[in-house]
């Protein structure tokens, strides 16, 4: 049987490349996403004509409730859930004393409360099966911090903390645990930056490209391969040179 994973985010992205990059390593593969039903439904099209099989989960990752209900469903359709991708995210650029407790909070609960909801729902079940893979997508930001990003930045290195922590813990049951941190990737999340500021960082970048969703899923490919199989708790850094 085709080992199983959950993307959350998926419908476009970084997460839709994970689905199909997983899809071709050979895994079934659920599709989370919040809103983007049509984009989501693009990935499952793209996903079929890949010969993959999979299914589509709309599930908002900060509502705890939704994130079982949805890991009872990928669990009740295929029985297991092998691999878990916790990539859905958002940004905001803001300087630190225009935050409000609310845009702080929102950048906690989709990095942060939502791994600890999607975690906490799967991982019973490989500790069971004394296996599994958990890969979560935290960023440069959380390795080094970027000013006007305190609260993603905040976000994304308790995410690291917690790929960390949880490796050490649940290495023992037979589940690896990493983290993935890249650098300037061109998706919709940079949609707000200028044609200049984006050839900007392109120069900045030692390797002088922006990323592009298909180096993070290699990351996320690897370490979910049975070549990573003595690695647990690190981040691997599809960065160009960024961040050294
Ligand atoms: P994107 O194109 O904006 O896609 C974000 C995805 O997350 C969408 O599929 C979106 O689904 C989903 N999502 C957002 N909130 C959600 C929620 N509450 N529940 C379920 N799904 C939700 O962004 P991306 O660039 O692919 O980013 C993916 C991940 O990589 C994020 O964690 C991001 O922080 C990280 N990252 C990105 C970059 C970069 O430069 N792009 C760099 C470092 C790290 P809907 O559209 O349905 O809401």
């Amino acid at each position: 049987m085709a080992p199983v994973a959950l993307i959350t985010g998926a419908s476009r992205g970084i997460g839709r490349s994970i689905a199909l990059r997983l899809a071709r390593d050979g895994y079934t593969v659920v599709v989370n996403y919040r809103a983007d039903e049509r984009a989501a439904k693009d990935t499952a099209q793209i996903l079929q004509a890949l010969g993959a099989d999979g299914m589509l989960c709309q599930a908002d990752v900060t509502d705890e409730q939704a994130v079982r209900r949805m890991v009872a469903a990928v669990e009740k359709a295929y029985g297991r859930i092998d691999l878990l991708v916790n990539n859905a995210g958002t940004a905001e650029q803001a300087l630190f004393t225009d935050l409000t407790t609310a845009s702080w909070g929102a950048m906690m609960d989709v990095h942060v409360n939502a791994a600890f909801y999607t975690c906490s729902a799967v991982l019973p079940g490989m500790i069971r099966r004394k296996s599994g893979n958990v890969v979560n997508i935290a960023s440069m930001w959380g390795q080094v911090g970027a000013s006007c990003e305190v609260h993603y930045s905040t976000a994304k290195a308790a995410l690291i903390g917690m790929t960390k922590a949880l490796a050490k813990e649940v290495a023992p049951s037979g589940i690896r645990v990493n983290a993935v941190a890249p650098g300037a990737i061109d998706t919709a999340m940079m949609a707000g930056f200028s044609e200049e500021d984006r050839r900007a960082i392109a120069e900045e970048t030692p390797l002088g490209r922006l990323g592009k969703p298909e180096d993070v899923a290699a990351a996320v490919s690897f370490l979910a391969s049975t070549d990573a199989a003595f690695i647990t708790g690190q981040v691997i850094a599809p960065n160009g040179g960024l961040v050294i």
